[in-house]
C-alpha cells in the first residue's frame, strides 16, 4: 500500500438566476446561482473528484448520478462526508488540498476563510490544509463572459496509520 495518493479534479456548473449561488459549503451574495441537480457547488465537487480519483473510485457522477433522486438539491457537503468515509475504509486520510476557482464576479477572496472553515470538519483536516484560490479568466471564454464557474482540485491522500 502506497504511502501516498494523489488525485486531480475539474468542475463546471451554468450560471443562471434565481439559485442561491453555492461555493464551498457557503452561500455567497450574488445575483446569480449554478444550476444542477444537487446545489451545484462546483468546488465541493472538484474536491470530491480529486479525492475519488485519488483512490481509484471513479467520479461523482458515478457514485451519485443525476438521475437519482435523492441527490436532488442535496448539500454537497454531504456527498464529501460519504466519500471521505469512502477514503478512510480504504486506509487513507486527506494529507491537504489546493483547489482555483475560475469566475469572472463574484470576488472571491473575502470568503475564502469561511468555506476553508466549512469544509475543514468535512474534510477532517486542520483548515490550513485546505487551500482554496479565485482567479478571473481576464473576460475569455465561458467564465469570462459570466456563463458558468469552473474549478480545479488537486488532493494528496495519506497512509491513515502514519
Ligand atoms: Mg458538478
Amino acid at each position: 500500500m502506497s504511502m501516498f495518493r494523489m488525485g486531480v479534479g475539474y468542475d463546471v456548473h451554468r450560471l443562471v438566476s434565481e439559485r442561491p449561488l453555492i461555493l464551498g459549503g457557503i452561500e455567497i451574495p450574488f445575483h446569480q446561482g449554478l444550476a444542477g441537480h444537487s446545489d451545484a457547488d462546483v468546488l465541493s465537487h472538484a474536491l470530491g473528484d480529486a479525492l475519488l480519483g485519488a483512490v481509484g473510485l471513479g467520479d461523482l457522477g458515478r457514485l451519485f448520478p443525476d438521475s437519482d433522486p435523492r441527490y436532488k438539491g442535496i448539500s454537497s457537503l454531504r456527498l464529501l462526508e460519504r466519500i471521505i468515509f469512502l477514503i478512510h475504509q480504504k486506509g487513507y486520510r486527506v494529507g491537504n488540498v489546493d483547489s482555483t476557482v475560475v469566475a469572472q464576479e463574484p470576488k472571491l477572496a473575502p470568503h475564502v476563510q469561511k468555506m476553508q472553515t466549512v469544509l475543514a470538519p468535512v474534510l477532517q483536516v486542520p483548515a490550513d490544509q485546505i487551500s482554496i484560490k479565485a482567479t478571473t479568466s481576464e473576460g475569455l471564454g465561458f467564465a469570462g463572459r459570466q456563463e458558468g464557474i469552473a474549478a480545479y482540485a488537486v488532493v494528496l491522500l495519506v497512509k491513515a496509520d502514519t
